[in-house]
C-alpha cells in the first residue's frame, strides 16, 4: 500500500489508521473525508526533530495552511509546535477562532488588499511575506497608521524551474509569485523596505514548486538565496535573519511515486546550506521551511458510494460515486493522479477497468481515468480515493449546489467530528 496507515483486514475491508473504512460509512455516512490524527502528528514531528537536528533551534517548520485549514488542524499544528502559514484573511481568521498563536503565522499572498493588511495588523500577524513594491508600500503605510512596526520577509524568485508541472511551478522569474533577483528587482525593492520606517525586514522567502522529490531544487534556490543575502550584506550591510525556503516535498498519490526521506533530505539541505554560508562568508540564517501537502496529504482518504455502473462495451466504462468535482477537484484542474479503491472488495482481483466520475453536470466531472476496479463492482460498493488530505478539503466548491463534505478524525480507536457535513440551510444561509 502507498502508506503504511493502510491495511486490509481478513474480510477485504480496507483499514485506514486501524479503522474499518465501512464502520466510519456506517456511522458518519457517505461521503467523508477521513483524516488521521496520529499520521498528521507524525508528519509535523518529522519536520520539528529533522530541523531541530540538522538546523538548530529557532528553526521551525510552518504548516502551510492553504493545504487543509479547519480549525482543528491549526490546534493540532499547534500542539506538535509548529507555526503557520496563512495566505488569506480567512485563514487568519480560522488560526484566530482555533486559538493559533497569531505571532507564529506568516501571511503570503501575492496580492493582500489595504483591508487584508488591516485586519492582519490587528489580528497581530508576526510576519508578512511581502510580494512586491506596492504591497511593501502598503504594509508600511497602514503599519504607520496604526503606530506599530510590522515584521516582514520578502518574497524573492530564485529563477528555479522545479521539473514538475507547470501550475504549480512558482519559483521561475516570469511567475506571478514574488520579484526576481536576476532581474534586479530583488535588490531594488529590498533597497526600498530598508528605507522604510514602520517596517522591520527579518529576511527573505522563496517557495520553489509543489510535488518535489528531489532535494535539488531546494539546493539549488537556497545557493542563489544565499548569494543574494551574501551580495546585500555586502553592498547595504543588511544582516538577514531568516530564510524561508518554502514547502514542497511530494507524497504518494500511486505506487509509482518515489517514497521520500524526509529527515534526509533536510539532512542533506542543512550540510549544503552550511557549506554555501561558509563560502560567501555569512552566518546561515534561522532556516523556515513550509511543508503543506506533505504534512496532511497522506493523513487523508475520501470515501464515496457508488450510485451506478456504466458498461459501454467497445467503449468505456463508468463507475458514478456520490462526490466528485466539488469535494476533488484536482483531477478536472491538473489531471492529478490518484489510487482508487473498492474498500469493501479489497481480495477480488481488479480486472474492470473504467473511469471514476462524480454526479456533477459537468463532463470534466471526473476523479480518475484508466482505474481498475472488480468487475463485481455496483451500487452500494464504497470506493476510497488516498491521499486526499491535501488540496482537496481546502478546494472544494458547492458546485451544484452539494453540501460539503465532513471532515472525520480518528485517533486510534478513537473517532470525532473535525468538520461538519453542510446541510442545506448553510446552502442558502447568504441567500436573501
Ligand atoms: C503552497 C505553498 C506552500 C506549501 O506547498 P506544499 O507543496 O503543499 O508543501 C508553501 N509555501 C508557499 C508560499 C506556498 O504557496
Amino acid at each position: 500500500m502507498i502508506c503504511e496507515n493502510l491495511s486490509v483486514n481478513s474480510d477485504g475491508i480496507l483499514l485506514f489508521g486501524g479503522r474499518n473504512t465501512a464502520e466510519l460509512i456506517s456511522k458518519y455516512g457517505s461521503p467523508l473525508y477521513v483524516m488521521d490524527e496520529k499520521r498528521i502528528r507524525k508528519n509535523c514531528r518529522i519536520y520539528i526533530d529533522s530541523m531541530k537536528k540538522y538546523f538548530g533551534g529557532r528553526s521551525v517548520p510552518l504548516f502551510a495552511s492553504k493545504a487543509n485549514s479547519f480549525k482543528q488542524i491549526y490546534r493540532i499544528v499547534n500542539e506538535e509546535g509548529m507555526g503557520a502559514d496563512v495566505v488569506s484573511s480567512g485563514e487568519i481568521y480560522t488560526a484566530k477562532s482555533a486559538g493559533f498563536p497569531l505571532e507564529k503565522t506568516y501571511f503570503h499572498g501575492n496580492n493582500k488588499t489595504d483591508w487584508d493588511i488591516r485586519y492582519a495588523i490587528d489580528c497581530k500577524v508576526g510576519y508578512f511575506v511581502a510580494d512586491n513594491e506596492e504591497e511593501i508600500c502598503a504594509i508600511d503605510r497602514i503599519a504607520g497608521e496604526k503606530n506599530v512596526n510590522q515584521k516582514i520577509l520578502i518574497r524573492l524568485t530564485p529563477g528555479i524551474d522545479p521539473h514538475t508541472y507547470e501550475a504549480v511551478a512558482t519559483g521561475k522569474v516570469d511567475s506571478k509569485f514574488g520579484s526576481a533577483i536576476v532581474t534586479g528587482e530583488a535588490e531594488r525593492i529590498t533597497k526600498i523596505a530598508l528605507s522604510k520606517r514602520n517596517i522591520t525586514l527579518c529576511g527573505f522567502h522563496c517557495h520553489v514548486g509543489s510535488q518535489v522529490f528531489d532535494s535539488d531544487v531546494y539546493i539549488s534556490a537556497a545557493e542563489i538565496m544565499l548569494g543574494f543575502i551574501a551580495d546585500m550584506k555586502k553592498k547595504y550591510g543588511y544582516v538577514t535573519e531568516q530564510l524561508n525556503l518554502g514547502g514542497g516535498y511530494g507524497v504518494r498519490y500511486t505506487e509509482k511515486d518515489p517514497v521520500i526521506d524526509i529527515e534526509a533530505n533536510i539532512k542533506l539541505v542543512a550540510e549544503t546550506l552550511k557549506k554555501f554560508a561558509e563560502k560567501f562568508e555569512i552566518n546561515l540564517p534561522d532556516i523556515l521551511m513550509e511543508p503543506g501537502r506533505s504534512i496532511v496529504a497522506d493523513a487523508g482518504i475520501t470515501l464515496y458510494t457508488v450510485g451506478s455502473v456504466k458498461r459501454i462495451p467497445e467503449y468505456k466504462n463508468y463507475v458514478s460515486i456520490d462526490g466528485g468535482m466539488p469535494d476533488n477537484p484536482r483531477y478536472a484542474l491538473y489531471k492529478s493522479s490518484y489510487t482508487v479503491l473498492a474498500a469493501g472488495k479489497m481480495n477480488e482481483k481488479c480486472d474492470f477497468q473504467c473511469s471514476v466520475v462524480g454526479r456533477c453536470c459537468e463532463s470534466g466531472d471526473i476523479i480518475q481515468e484508466g482505474v481498475y476496479l472488480p468487475s463485481s463492482i455496483c451500487r452500494g460498493d464504497i470506493i476510497a480515493v488516498l491521499t486526499t488530505g491535501a488540496y482537496n478539503y481546502s478546494m472544494a466548491s458547492n458546485y451544484n449546489r452539494i453540501p460539503r463534505l465532513p471532515i472525520i478524525m480518528i485517533n486510534g480507536d478513537k473517532d470525532y467530528i473535525a468538520v461538519r457535513r453542510e446541510s442545506f440551510e448553510d446552502l442558502a444561509r447568504n441567500d436573501v
